[in-house]
């Protein structure tokens, strides 16, 4: 029986992303977590008495979440705090649309159970920077690359990843002119190495794209990025996400064109 077993009582700070009705009065919603990743609970009488969960089960609040488990079923949320909300997102669509698309990826690029404070720090972050009123674009690159960077997805910005010429001596040599993203390299060719596929960078986008890999949300509020190279990484970072998650982001719509002022 499923109350024989012992129960474990856990609480973490989290986000929401997604819910869905289960039955007529439940819930299941999914949290992305600071200290247990992704997790999916099941939230009774979700329906039947918002005061339950004090209307706090809503996207855009950073929310501390408690929850218990028993062997053999589902956990159970037990209760929600709200520890700092962003509702200010809900005021435009493209706030709205981009808050859910770093929900949806910090969900996809880290599906694991665990730890998962340095993503968590950066999803935070984005979702704050988006709050407070900064172009949408920016915040969502920054997060993309710093979110891409922590999960083990590079790109390796060193050198050229055929022939070895070091980033540095790329732009210098008169041959090696016009670096090419390439995601399926997982990093940049240069001018000498065959192959006409991938995605002209300038200099400038890759070195401000590497800067983004430092993921520490102090370093990414600190970066700044010129409309020029905002426009280049536009066209680069959401492919190379759906290159590695080998789908296309439903919630860019994925177009990015539609992105551009
Ligand atoms: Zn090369």
């Amino acid at each position: 029986m499923p109350s024989a077993g012992p129960r474990s009582f856990r609480s973490a700070q989290a986000f929401l992303v997604r819910s869905a009705d289960a039955g007529e009065t439940d819930r299941r919603v999914t949290f992305f977590t600071r200290t247990d990743g992704l997790v999916s609970l099941m939230a009774k009488a979700a329906h039947r008495s918002r005061k339950r969960f004090g209307g706090g089960l809503q996207k855009y609040f950073l929310l501390d979440v408690s929850w218990t488990e028993a062997p053999g079923r589902m956990p159970v949320l037990e209760s929600i705090a709200l520890l700092e909300s962003f509702w200010e997102i809900v005021t435009d669509w493209e706030r709205v649309r981009h808050a859910d698309h770093l929900l949806e990826l910090a969900a996809a690029l880290f599906p694991q159970p665990g730890p998962k404070p340095k993503a968590f720090d950066v999803l935070l972050a984005g979702i704050r920077s988006l709050a407070s009123g900064d172009p949408p674009p920016v915040p969502a690159r920054k997060s993309e690359a710093a979110l891409l960077a922590v999960a083990g997805w590079g790109p390796n910005f060193s050198a050229c990843r055929r022939c070895g010429l070091p980033i540095g001596d790329i732009s210098t040599s008169p041959r090696g002119r016009g670096v090419r993203f390439v995601p399926s390299e997982g990093g940049v060719l240069c001018g000498n190495c065959p192959g006409g596929e991938g995605t002209r960078l300038s200099l400038g986008a890759v070195k401000t794209w590497s800067a983004l890999q430092a993921s520490s949300p102090g370093v990414l509020a600190r970066v700044r990025i010129s409309d020029i190279i905002l426009e280049e990484l536009q066209l680069v970072i959401p492919k190379y996400l759906e290159y590695c998650l080998g789908r296309p982001l439903r919630s860019l719509g994925g177009s990015s064109a539609s992105e551009n002022p």
